[in-house]
């Protein structure tokens, strides 16, 4: 069935509207098919936008900044706040849209959307508290006054993998900061965002302040967008590879730039870990998105005298998983986003078989339609096998043994990302200490999920630069501005 077709499954059809979402404007067109990944069918088209589209939505976004950053603060945050109402009592129609786009089981759309709209809320709370500094120059002749602006216009570029929540965490921040957007989210799933640009408009988002575009040709929309020097930002959440490119990009203007990239995240278990605790945590960090995220437990660390119960305890969790179509309402693990990434699952696995690794549940893809992969466990798994080293994005959990906590930190370290790690120990002074040899920007200890709107996330490394969510968030979008004042 496609979204053409009317669904008695949502309760309001018109969260299927989509086109090009420009100056308030919706700009109906086709070219990019969405699939849904638990069936290979087509879902819907949504327009592909060429560079004009593109430079039109940043006209759009330049005839509305003025307003919107005039606009009082208070008002901002009401706006917000009607937003994050709104994507609340639409939460079921979203998370069914999630699910249907993205393959994502039905509690883990949900859990997104909850957490997607708390960014509205966070930040409807924050843009009324937009800091300022006063000081006093130490030489005594002059005062220091630090205002923040609003940076300018920000382009907005989100994945696949958490279709509402990476899109939220930016408008938020960035609409409470005063700035007006350009959000491109991935083709595979645009079709959340062209909901969530629905639901914000009904919110009071005025025309222009944000403008959704989807398109086959990320690379030269983008850099348009980028060589305008109306653009001041560039907010990106994707691939360590993609980010490298765009930098590189937006060099040529010094855009602005927050990035949140890859991330191969270490899970450490140490000999006096509570067991079950760290099971359970393994199950949330290894299998939140059937793996599919970027804090996702990509290396399990596992201390030799536990190492065995650990391994038999996360078999036997993993085995048990009911794997399906991401809406049916017992699924557990939804499918991969596509056959390619079954594909580059299938390699890591295969390799490291091939090096010596041994497979105590899974281990090859699933028949059928929809793109599956199981729950998977790898255990003997050599520490220069590729899954080492490579985001798996999937349901595999690899596990190497070690003997000490200085070995534990030398591998959690021995790769170019530095994004989450997760430590479990009932030893606090151990776990906060390992936690500090981890080259990470962020650390779950005795926790196997670490995202709050709250805290600010972000990667160390090669994993990303700048945060989002938190109380510094909103900075990334605002430019400090010094007066050095006599009075
Ligand atoms: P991706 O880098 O392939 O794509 C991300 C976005 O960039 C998509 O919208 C895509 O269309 C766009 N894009 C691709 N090529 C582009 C180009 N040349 N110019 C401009 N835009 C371009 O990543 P993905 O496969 O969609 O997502 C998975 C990756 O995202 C993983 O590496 C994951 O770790 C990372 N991720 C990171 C975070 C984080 O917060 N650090 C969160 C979620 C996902």
């Amino acid at each position: 069935m496609t979204l053409d077709s009317p669904r008695a499954d949502f309760a309001d059809p018109g969260l299927h509207a989509r086109g090009l979402y420009i100056g308030g404007d919706w700009l109906p067109g086709g070219g990019i098919p969405v699939t849904n990944p638990s069936t290979a069918e087509v879902l819907a088209e949504v327009p592909d936008a060429s560079v004009e589209d593109a430079m039109r939505a940043v006209d759009a976004a330049e005839a509305a900044a003025a307003g919107w950053r005039a606009t009082p603060p208070r008002q901002r945050a009401e706006i917000l706040r009607r937003w994050f109402g709104l994507m609340t009592d639409h939460a079921e129609d979203l998370a069914r849209l999630i699910s249907l786009e993205n393959g994502k089981a039905l509690p883990d759309a949900r859990g997104e959307v909850a957490y997607a709209a708390e960014f509205f809320r966070w930040y409807a709370e924050e843009a009324v508290r937009i800091p300022g500094e006063f000081r006093h120059a130490p030489s005594g002749a002059h005062h220091i006054l630090v205002d923040h602006d609003p940076i300018g216009i920000a382009v907005l570029i989100t994945p696949w993998n958490f279709p509402a929540a990476m899109a939220t965490r930016k408008i938020g921040p960035a609409l409470a900061a005063g700035c007006t957007v350009i959000l491109k989210p991935a083709s595979e799933t645009p079709l959340t965002a062209y909901a969530m640009a629905r639901l914000g408009a009904e919110a009071g988002v005025p025309p222009g302040v944000v403008n959704v575009l989807t398109t086959s040709q990320p690379g030269p929309v983008v850099s348009a967008m980028l060589a305008d020097p109306r653009v001041r930002k560039l907010s990106f959440t994707g691939s360590t590879g993609v980010g490298r490119t765009l930098l590189a990009e937006a060099a040529k203007t010094v855009v602005s730039c927050s990035m949140e990239l890859g991330g191969n995240a270490p899970f450490l278990v140490f000999d006096d870990a509570d067991l079950d605790a760290a099971l359970d945590g393994a199950m949330i960090a290894k299998m939140r998105n059937a793996g599919e995220a970027c804090t996702a437990a990509n290396r399990f660390y596992v201390q030799a005298g536990i190492h065995d119960a650990f391994v038999a305890g996360l078999t036997a969790r993993m085995a048990a998983l009911v794997v399906g179509a991401g809406t049916d309402a017992a699924t557990q693990v939804g499918p991969m986003i596509t056959t390619k990434a079954v594909t580059k699952i299938d390699r890591l696995v295969s390799q490291a078989v091939a090096r010596g690794a041994r497979v105590t549940t899974g281990g090859a893809p699933l028949p059928g339609s929809g793109y599956f992969y199981p729950p998977t466990v790898i255990e003997n798994v050599p520490e220069d096998a590729e899954i080492a080293h490579e985001e798996i994005f999937g349901p595999v959990a690899p596990i190497y043994r070690f003997e000490t906590e200085e070995q534990a930190i030398r591998l959690a370290n021995a790769t170019e990302y530095g994004l989450a790690a997760y430590v479990y120990s009932g030893d606090l002074s151990r776990a906060l200490r390992v936690g500090k040899g981890i080259e990470t920007g962020m650390v779950a200890i005795n926790r196997g999920l670490m995202s709050d709107p709250a805290a600010p996330f972000g990667g160390a490394k090669q994993s990303g630069l700048g945060r989002e969510g938190g109380v510094t968030g909103i900075l990334e979008f605002m430019e400090p501005k010094y007066f050095a004042v006599n009075f």
